[in-house]
């Protein structure tokens, strides 16, 4: 028989307070002979009346895990960690400094490289000054498009090399540009995305563990991305300490290759000519 999935409630547990059925936002649960029922083509296991019930009576087995289903994608593939370098009129946020050091933790964890994705234009000098942080690589996407901030060519530069570089683990600031174009990047190469975290580290099985509050901040949720690649989240300003500088020149590998192009119209990755520094 297989196993059941869905909203399952415990009859055992439940002692009828009603509490889940005011935390629905899709009037999909009732009560019955004072027991919660749900109403299961209302419930679109949203999950949030999970955390509201205190007698743990409530649990949601998704369809795909139940099943045991495969990752549609090689895991195994996707390495390497990402931070988004942001910039406005040409200048580095510092929230990328900050995701700079949790990226340097989160990489060392893997034993995969730190890589600053630049998309702009005449970031050159930034990009030099970002190699005397502990990253591994400074990706720059230097093209005149790029200059000023817009969701599609930038989301459309990211997504081009997330999907031919297949990073593990992608990480930009919580910020009005972060958030608005990394859920298009999500979407476009079929990820999850994990918004305003504050706080990210590795499992034991090399996963992503994002921790960000839910529910109005009552609880902390703890989320993975099991099945998709890359595992993607943004993180609030000021709530990492900023990376010190330590420049990983020694460790820094010197491509040989011609430059690449990506798919996308305007985006053009120089490669290293004179210098190993900016390099892809
Ligand atoms: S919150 Fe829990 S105990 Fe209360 S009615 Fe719902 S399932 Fe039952
Ligand atoms: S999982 Fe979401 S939609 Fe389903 S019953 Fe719970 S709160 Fe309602």
């Amino acid at each position: 028989m297989p196993p059941e999935t869905g909203l399952l409630i415990d009859n055992d547990k439940c002692v009828g307070c009603q509490a889940c059925v005011k935390a629905c936002p899709f009037a999909a649960l009732s009560m019955k002979d004072k027991k919660a029922v749900v109403a299961a083509a209302a419930c679109n296991l949203c999950g949030a009346c999970v955390p509201v019930c205190k007698f743990s009576a409530m649990r949601i087995v998704r369809p795909e895990a139940a099943a045991g289903a495969p990752s549609p994608v090689d895991l195994a593939a996707w390495k390497g960690v990402w931070v988004f370098g942001e910039q406005v009129d040409g200048v580095l946020q510092r929230v990328v400094y900050e995701l700079i050091g949790k990226g340097r933790e989160l990489a060392d964890q893997l034993g995969e490289p730190l890589t600053v994705l630049v998309p702009g234009h005449g970031m050159d000098a930034a990009c030099q000054a970002l190699l005397e942080y502990p990253v591994d690589h400074v990706l720059q996407v230097d093209d005149p498009a790029l200059e000023h901030y817009a969701a599609e060519p930038y989301a459309a530069v990211m997504s081009d090399l997330i999907s031919a570089r297949r990073p593990a683990v992608v990480l930009a600031g919580a910020t009005s540009i972060g958030r608005a174009f990394l859920a298009r990047v999500a979407v476009a190469v079929r990820t999850g995305l994990t918004a305003d975290c504050t706080g990210l580290d590795i499992t034991p099985e090399r996963e992503l563990l994002q921790t960000r509050p839910a529910f109005g901040g009552n609880i902390m949720a703890s989320i993975l991305c099991r099945r998709h690649r890359p595992q993607m989240a943004t993180v609030r300003h000021k709530v990492l300490p900023e990376a010190a500088k330590a420049p990983r020149w020694a460790l820094a590998s010197i491509p040989k290759a011609p430059p690449e192009t990506t798919a996308y119209p305007f985006s053009t990755i120089p490669a290293a000519q004179s210098s190993p520094t900016c390099s892809p």
